[in-house]
């Protein structure tokens, strides 16, 4: 097996990066994966069962502004015409997300056109005098303290296992509110789930006469052919896999969130209606749940068995999966040193990238766009030199 470049991870960072020095520079490159399949955390199949297409690491939705991605994404795969809606059920109601006119009405039991319900919003909004300090008090600046206690409080502080008092106001920053009857989550021009699933999607990305693909190795276990000691100073290396583990945590771990999956297979042909339901109460212990059918309304589905499953969100331990940043001021001050460090091997030709490597949260397109840009300024000049 010929390896002009190795790429650590083949979640749609490493699957980028991998297809285009396939593609563009004729190298042969080889993808060494961890785990027993490609994707990364957007991976999904189909469940054996009920032949239901199941989002292994929670619901991804595919959205984007970025015209240059979404034509690249379509060379791979097609997409389907699904919209993201969600709801919440708080105190055993059905209220539609984000926040609009038609969540504020219901809740008030009010019939408010867009300015009184602005008008309301902002008396509420005016017990919070000068800048907001955490969370809590922007989220209040934003929204008043009713829909922030029946919408945010419980679900932020499940989400984050901290009082909303001491989380950094910038988390919501940007609280999308609707003044009107749009209950669309996303605002992008292109949206979609690829028809035949996020796995297909990728194998058909890294299906190149150029890529061998490793599944079940570690590149930092050190004893494979493709491992770090194998290739240091030997190949170049695109690394997605988190940046602390990779300098064996000398500078301290960094915080992350990490989820636990609850699946079932029920037996009815629909268990909520929409794919996803948040639980913003906090006496329930989830925080959202998924029932997978509706992603693919295009497909043939039994009438007696759905696929659904519990989200539950808790602070990550050393071996748990790394989901969320956290991002404290600790880990902002750590991640730059273990920057520093990561740059010191560039000359090596060592490149970091993806959400785990570069310590971000990325959506799936700004990933792409983010290992394109990654090929263009860093790798294609190792090979052209
Ligand atoms: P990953 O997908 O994490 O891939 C990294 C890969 O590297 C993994 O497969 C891992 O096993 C492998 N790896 C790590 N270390 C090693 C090692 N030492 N050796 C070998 N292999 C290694 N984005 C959206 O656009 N829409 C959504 O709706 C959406 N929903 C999300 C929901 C959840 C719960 C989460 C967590 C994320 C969501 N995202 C969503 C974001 C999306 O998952 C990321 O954008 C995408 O997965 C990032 O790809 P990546 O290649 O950087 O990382
Ligand atoms: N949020 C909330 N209630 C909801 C949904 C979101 O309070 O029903 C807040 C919460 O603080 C969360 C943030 O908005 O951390 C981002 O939520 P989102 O659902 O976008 O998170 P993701 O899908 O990335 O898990």
């Amino acid at each position: 097996m010929r390896a002009d470049l190795v790429v650590v991870g083949s979640g749609l960072f490493g699957a980028t990066v991998a297809q285009r020095a396939a593609e563009e520079l004729g190298v042969h490159v080889v993808v060494v994966e961890r785990r027993e399949h490609l994707g990364g955390n957007a991976y999904s199949y189909r469940d054996a069962d009920t032949g239901i297409e199941v989002h292994r690491y929670g619901s991804h939705i595919f959205h984007t502004s970025n015209e240059r991605v979404w034509a690249y994404a379509n060379r791979f795969t097609a997409f389907n015409d699904y919209r993201h809606h969600v709801y919440a059920n708080h105190a055993g109601e059905i209220y539609p997300l984000p926040i609009n006119l038609g969540t504020i009405n219901q809740f008030f039991h009010a019939a408010l056109g867009p300015e009184q319900a602005q008008d309301l919003l902002a008396r509420h909004a005016a017990e919070i005098t000068g800048e907001p300090a955490n969370l809590e008090d922007k989220a209040i600046s934003l929204i008043g303290r009713p829909l922030y206690e029946a919408f945010i409080r419980g679900y932020t502080a499940k989400q984050w296992q901290t009082d909303p008092t001491e989380l950094d106001a910038a988390i919501i920053t940007r609280l999308p509110v609707r003044m009107n009857y749009n209950n669309r989550y996303f605002s992008d021009p292109y949206e979609g789930i690829p028809v035949g699933g996020y796995g297909a999607w990728v194998e058909r990305m890294l299906d190149h006469p150029r890529i061998a693909v490793r599944l079940g190795e570690d590149f930092l276990a050190g004893d494979g052919p493709f491992g770090r000691d194998a290739c240091a100073g030997r190949v170049p290396v695109v690394y997605t896999g988190a940046v602390d583990r990779f300098f064996g945590h000398r500078l301290g771990a960094l915080t992350w969130r990490t989820l636990d999956f609850e699946t079932r297979i029920l037996h009815t042909g629909d268990y909520q209606g929409a794919a996803v339901i948040n639980y913003p109460d906090a006496e329930v212990p989830y925080t959202r749940v998924h029932e997978f059918r509706h992603y693919h309304p295009e497909r043939n589905h039994p009438d007696d068995a759905t696929v659904i499953m519990r989200e539950y969100s808790r602070m990550a331990g050393p071996d748990d999966e790394p989901y969320y940043p956290v991002g404290t001021p600790a880990d902002r001050e750590r991640l730059s040193r273990y920057q520093q460090l990561a740059a010191e091997l560039e000359a090596q030709r060592i490149v970091f990238g993806g959400r785990l490597g570069s310590y971000r949260y990325l959506d799936m397109d700004r990933t792409i766009a983010a290992a394109l840009e990654c090929f263009e300024q860093v790798v294609r000049a190792w090979f052209r030199a």
